[in-house]
């Protein structure tokens, strides 16, 4: 008998490690890893790639349609590309993260959106990350995770990633902008990071990756056996 498809959802604040988390645990448990946060992030370049502004949410759901966005699974590797180009690292970038919150807030961007990510976890067992995930991406999630870390300690995980891709900012503008990005990602209207009521809430501050990648992986081989 096909067994059925289980989903592990991994939401949290900017830099609170989903990303790194979600991608080993999806590889320790053998499935698909979903980085919701690259679906906006691509928006987000392709807007500013295009010259328009983000004020108007038809221009943008234009731009949007127009755009040839592929995901591309090698190795466990997740590659990115928007009309072509390989875009993974490109959406990463200071710029992008500035604008992506505004792209995330409209209700006709997450209408295209979440449509697509539901669509995946229909089909396949995966390990989803981003901010609405547990709440109103899968709210039936087999394993809900609410990850977070102090402030510190997410701004000093993004300036030594940042650094080690050769992108030179100050620590304290990093921490500014994800204190930034936190306030408008937490105060949007649709959808907004919130911790789902059945979620678990695992702070990461004194972990290390490996102790926060096995806590989750046994949480959800419990559930889903
Ligand atoms: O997770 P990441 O930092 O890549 O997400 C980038 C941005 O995309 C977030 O700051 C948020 O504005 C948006 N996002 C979202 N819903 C998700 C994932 C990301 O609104 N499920």
């Amino acid at each position: 008998m096909k067994k059925k498809p289980f989903i592990v959802a991994i939401d949290g604040p900017a830099g609170s490690g989903k990303s790194t988390t979600a991608k080993l645990v999806a590889k320790e448990l053998g499935v698909t890893f979903l980085d919701s946060g690259a679906m906006y992030r691509t928006v987000a370049l392709a807007v500013l790639k295009s010259g328009e502004g983000f004020d108007d949410p038809d221009k943008i759901l234009k731009i949007l349609f127009s755009s040839k966005i592929d995901f591309k699974f090698e190795d466990s590797r997740l590659s990115i590309l928007l009309n072509g180009e390989d875009v993974t690292d490109g959406i990463r970038v200071p710029a992008v993260n500035q604008v992506v919150p505004i792209v995330a807030a409209m209700p006709e961007i997450r209408r295209q959106m979440v449509p697509v990510q539901r669509k995946i976890g229909k089909k396949i067992s995966i390990v989803a990350e981003g901010r609405d995930i547990g709440t109103v991406v899968f709210p039936k999630a087999d394993l809900k995770i609410f990850l977070t870390a102090s402030i510190d300690t997410r701004a000093q995980r993004r300036f030594l990633e940042l650094k080690s891709k050769n992108h030179d900012i100050a620590l304290e503008a990093i921490k500014k902008e994800i204190e930034l990005r936190d306030l408008k990602d937490t105060q949007r209207k649709i959808s907004p990071l919130i911790k789902a009521v059945d979620a678990i809430e695992l702070d990461t501050s004194s972990l290390t990756i490996a102790e926060q990648v096995d806590f989750i992986v046994q949480k959800a081989r419990e559930r889903i056996s």
